[in-house]
């Protein structure tokens, strides 16, 4: 058990202001895995001084990005030196089955950090641009102070997507992850401490909502980079709204896989379920909604029975187990009204519905496949956020899937699978959503845009456009005859 009675603010373990307490459980036994101070509005006020002090007057925005990257790459490796450990104690967070955390939870972010140390060098941070009355400089600078703010379900992902862009952007930043999962949040901010971040640069904050609210409102943060929910995103949308603060949101989705009447389903299904169920169903890319062609709808039933059937459920510390326990009781509570919620909508439970036989402790619940779905039934429009899809028929074409898929409020990601690549792209095309998979695996590659349409979220991360968001771009209108440095 890690335990901590201290803050990291600014590169410093403080006394917290106050004295609550963030118990961290275990999902799979149930029991306390580690104790974090439970950080207070004061605390957010001294970490927010602190970032201010050295955005305004520190070294790291003066600094060369070559040079900040120089830490990235230091945590980076240190990241990689622990990847079991670090990759052991998410799973012990937050349920996540070791063998995907150690590759998207830790393997993952470490590839986020080096994508973010190679621009570093080749980005145009200065342009010399022709304009239409003589040269201008456009310079591209540090938004400032930035309130970054994580949900439990991939915190190092989600940490690293945020604090590598931030950082080669010279911002300094109050890091607030979600109170499930401080203890690799902390052990972060003990890799960066080691890897030489100045003094002032990152504060990692642990604690819930109304410390969030505080934080997002501080006048003293320029910029707010969300990840949670739907529900927050809008409020926080609103908060930053009111004061003109900058803000990104990445936020939920209800992705739709399209299976067109040429699939081959045993080339296909083996990289789509995994992306269906990965992390337990706790994933904002989960492709939860898959779309099947009436004609070879029964087909597609049966095969994804059988295959959702074969992952193993059971201790997620364990390398074989494909489906661990779900972050809390109330999520498991969450998921189990669900489907009793598709039940009573009409929807037939092929597979799963209920709790893993054999398990006594753990907020487990079984993989669950719901069939003959409609796609306005709750179960196919709300995000469940756990191992439960809905396998839903359409007639009448590629066009009619489109139709279906599009019909959400959410516009994360989804797929489509087929023997024609040409007929696929029209489907991606079709879809309304801000990253797509036309009979790939990958979800998301980190040197390309990632983000949502609709109420999926504002702004994309990853690829330069990651670090734009972390940037105010300046033209300066240069003399005649003058070259600056760059
Ligand atoms: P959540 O919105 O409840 O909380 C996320 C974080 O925001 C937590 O740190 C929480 O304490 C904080 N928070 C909540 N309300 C706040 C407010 N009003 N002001 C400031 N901070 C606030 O979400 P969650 O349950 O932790 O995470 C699951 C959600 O995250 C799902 O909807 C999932 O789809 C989404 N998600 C999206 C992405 C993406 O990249 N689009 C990635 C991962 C998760």
């Amino acid at each position: 058990m890690k335990s901590y009675d201290r803050l990291f603010i600014g590169g410093e373990w403080v006394s917290p202001a106050g004295t609550g307490t963030i118990d961290v459980i275990n999902p799979t036994t149930e029991e306390v895995a580690g104790t974090v101070p439970d950080a207070s509005e004061a605390d957010v006020d001294r970490a927010v001084a602190v970032a201010r002090d050295a955005f305004d007057n520190g070294p790291w925005p003066r600094m060369s990005p070559a040079e900040r990257a120089e830490v990235l790459t230091k945590v980076s490796q240190a990241i990689q030196g622990d990847m079991q450990g670090m990759a052991e104690l998410i799973t012990t967070e937050m349920g996540s089955p070791v063998s995907w955390a150690t590759m998207a939870q830790v393997f993952a972010p470490t590839m986020i950090l080096d994508y973010y140390v190679g621009l570093a060098s080749s980005f145009a941070f200065d342009e010399v641009r022709q304009g239409l009355l003589g040269e201008v400089l456009v310079a591209k600078e540090p938004v400032g102070v930035v309130a970054a703010i994580s949900p439990w379900n991939v915190p190092l992902f989600i940490a690293a997507a945020k604090l590598a862009p931030a950082l080669v952007a010279g911002c300094t930043v109050v890091f607030k992850p979600a109170p499930e999962t401080p203890l690799d949040a902390f052990r972060l901010a003990e890799i960066f401490t080691d890897a030489g971040l100045p003094h002032g640069v990152l504060s990692v904050l642990p604690a819930g909502r109304e410390v969030g609210e505080h934080l997002v409102r501080h006048p003293g943060i320029d910029k707010v980079s969300f990840t949670g929910s739907t529900a927050a995103g809008k409020k926080i949308g609103a908060a930053c709204g009111e004061q003109l603060k900058r803000f990104s949101l990445e936020l939920g989705g209800k992705s739709a896989a399209v299976l067109l009447d040429d699939v081959d389903l045993s080339q296909a299904l083996p990289m789509l379920l995994p992306n269906a169920i990965m992390n337990n169903g706790e994933a904002c890319i989960a492709q939860t909604r898959i779309l099947a062609p009436r004609d070879r709808y029964q087909e597609v039933v049966d095969a994804v029975v059988e295959s959702v059937a074969a992952m193993k459920v059971g201790d997620p510390l364990d390398p074989e187990v494909a489906v661990g326990p779900l972050v809390a009781e109330r999520q498991r509570d969450r998921v189990e009204g669900y489907i009793r919620i598709g039940q009573e909508e009409g929807a037939k439970v092929a597979l799963g519905g209920g709790r893993p036989s054999g398990i006594d402790k753990g907020w487990f619940v079984e993989p669950t496949v719901f069939v003959d779905v409609d796609n306005s039934m709750r179960i196919a429009q709300e995000e469940i956020f756990g191992p439960v899809l809905a396998v839903i028929p359409y007639e009448g074409g590629d066009e009619e899937a489109v139709a279906i898929a599009n019909d959400s409020h959410y516009g994360l990601c989804g797929s489509v699978w087929t023997g024609d690549p040409e007929r696929g792209l029209k489907v991606a095309r079709g879809v309304r959503t801000g990253t797509y998979m036309l009979n790939s695996p990958v979800p998301i590659d980190f040197s390309t845009p990632f983000g949502g349409f609709k109420e999926s979220g504002i702004g994309r991360e990853f690829g330069p456009d990651g670090l734009e968001l972390f940037l105010e771009k300046k033209s300066i209108n240069l003399p005649a005859g003058f070259s600056p440095t760059i």
